[in-house]
């Protein structure tokens, strides 16, 4: 049987001595993984069209089990980020924990068009030389991927007692499942990391702005930093 995909290659492995196994996020069927025949060959016409970081319609022959990739016609190849190593450092970082949260064969067509509008615009960002928007991208990109698989971050309220987040000594716990108020954080009742209070407001923009318009966001490198620590370490939690 013929199955037609849009999907996006996240990573390749070789096995045997020319094929390899693509792990590739569709639009059609989420996260699939499939066999390419002989692909390392010189001759092999296809392995262009299945390099990491591509959107690809590609056509999989399966009865049961890995299936063979018999056709790939690129949609992106996403030259820009592809050519710039701040982009692809930041990018699969961000491929690893995506490629961990994601369940095999679980469609998701929001997780699907926030993974390739963030490739999107992390190739505009390349091709602008917007070198310092990458890791902005990243941590926008994660919070928002936690989010629609369920595990929003808590920027709105106290994660542990619900109070208003006014300004003072916040803090961030991934147990609780965000920010805590100042009583929370420093009562040495719960253990978390300080935050600042402009941390806090950027992780609210992530939330609240579309994928494509987050390279807006002016951020100092200090704040940047806290959101950083606070997503990664919420991210590794959910893992
Ligand atoms: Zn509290």
């Amino acid at each position: 049987m013929e199955y037609k995909y849009t999907g996006i290659i996240l990573n390749k492995r070789d096995v045997g001595e020319t094929d390899r196994i693509y792990t590739i996020y569709t639009l059609e069927g989420g996260k699939i993984r499939s066999l390419a025949k002989g692909i390392r060959k010189p001759e092999a016409k296809l392995a262009s069209s299945l390099e990491n970081i591509t959107l690809a319609d590609i056509t999989i022959v399966r009865t049961k089990g890995l299936g063979k990739i018999t056709g790939s016609i690129i949609e992106n190849s996403f030259p820009n980020l592809k050519n710039d190593c701040d982009a692809l450092l930041e990018v699969f970082s961000s491929i690893g924990v995506f490629d961990k949260l994601v369940d095999l064969e679980s469609a998701d067509d929001r997780i699907f068009n926030l993974l390739k509008e963030y490739f999107e615009v992390a190739d505009i960002c390349a091709r602008k030389n917007l070198r310092e928007k990458h890791q902005l991208l990243r941590l926008g990109f994660m919070a928002k991927f936690m989010f629609e698989l369920g595990y929003a971050v808590g920027v709105d309220s106290c994660a542990a007692c619900g109070s208003v987040l006014s300004r003072g000594s916040l803090g961030f716990s991934s147990k609780h499942g965000g920010v805590l108020c100042e009583k929370c954080a420093c009562g040495g009742k719960f253990l978390a990391i300080p935050i600042s209070v402009n941390a806090v407001k950027i992780m609210r923009l992530f939330l609240r702005s579309k994928m494509s318009s987050l390279y807006k966001i002016q951020a100092l490198q200090k704040d940047l930093a806290s959101v950083r620590i606070a997503i990664e370490d919420f991210s590794r939690w959910n893992m």
